[in-house]
């Protein structure tokens, strides 16, 4: 299959798994009543689905990946170019989660390393989406070391796209809001209840499931938490125990310097920036108002409380 093809494919098979995952969260829900336009939605999907993903590929493939291409001969580190496509995948998507269970467990142990995983934690309302919400310096870190050994060891250039469509996979999976039950199988593949007690705010969790695609690193080294309650629906029960900003931009801000959100509300300027989307909002509420179709004021009042 050549690549053009290969990436429709990829990004159909992405499309209905978004599908898939919304119509399961409605069906199953882990926690009841967790509206689809939550706290943060907006963010999360303009900000760091979107936006964010956007030029970091650019980034991370035609400026990091391709100068270590350029400035190095790997023709003799091309160590997986003769193997199946198949072996190919599997042994990448192998290494690289075993790789992230370690560099996740250390963030949560290391306070400068921390900083850039914190915004992850920070939603109060997991679902689907919520996966997306990680730091540049984290992605920037995390897909180079996916991707390079990718592209330097020679492997298949089918590799990266069927790589890509299972991260986002399992990401929306892990993180969306839906009661699996996989019996046995949750020693090995990694399950919605694991990584949503990881979102909770309970100290037994604070060091645990740190898992992504495969579980069994948490069983193997100790670190698994899977208690047969649910952490419950109140925010204080969820995300991080202290504030955090809800702008995209004073998230990265605050990984450096902690300051309060709402004290710089009092500089107009920022005030004006922050009030941004609300206000396009009201002018929204407005003309809804006046048309009046059906259902749109439920869904707008949803919204005022997604936009942050
Ligand atoms: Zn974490
Ligand atoms: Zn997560």
């Amino acid at each position: 299959m050549g690549q053009d093809k290969l990436l429709t494919t990829t990004t159909l098979i992405l499309a209905a798994w978004v599908m898939i995952v919304i119509a399961w969260e409605r069906i199953a829900p882990y926690r009841k009543d967790l509206p689809f336009f939550r706290e943060g939605f907006w963010v999360d999907l303009v900000w760091y689905t979107l936006i964010q993903s956007y030029f970091l590929k650019i980034l991370i493939f035609d400026y990091i990946i391709q100068s270590a291409q350029q400035h190095f001969d790997w023709t003799n580190f091309q160590l997986v170019k003769s193997w199946p496509l198949a072996a190919q995948v599997i042994f990448f998507t192998v290494t690289h989660d075993i790789y992230i269970y370690l560099f996740h467990r250390f963030q949560h142990s290391n306070k400068v390393f921390w900083r850039i995983h914190e915004a992850h934690h920070s939603g109060k309302q997991v679902d689907f989406l919520a996966g997306s919400r990680s730091h540049v310096f984290e992605i920037i870190i995390n897909q180079t070391i996916e991707f390079a050994p990718i592209i330097l060891l020679g492997a298949d250039p089918a590799v990266v796209p069927i790589k890509a469509l299972i991260d986002a996979m399992f990401g929306m999976f892990i993180h969306a809001n839906i009661r699996v039950n996989l019996g046995k199988l949750k020693y090995l593949i990694n399950t919605p209840q694991l990584h949503l007690w990881h979102h909770a705010n309970y100290i037994e969790v604070f060091h645990a499931n740190f898992s992504t695609k495969f579980s069994v690193w948490d069983y193997l080294f100790g670190t698994a938490y899977d208690p047969e309650y649910q952490p419950g629906n109140q925010p204080e029960k969820w995300g991080l125990g202290y504030s955090f900003p809800k702008d995209y931009f004073l998230q990265h801000a605050f990984s450096f310097k902690r300051f309060d959100e709402q004290q710089l509300l009092k500089n107009q300027w920022f005030f004006r920036y922050y009030n941004i989307r609300p206000a396009l909002l009201k002018k929204l509420s407005r003309l809804c108002a006046k048309l009046k179709p059906k259902g749109a004021n439920k869904i707008l009042q949803q919204q005022e409380q997604s936009v942050y």
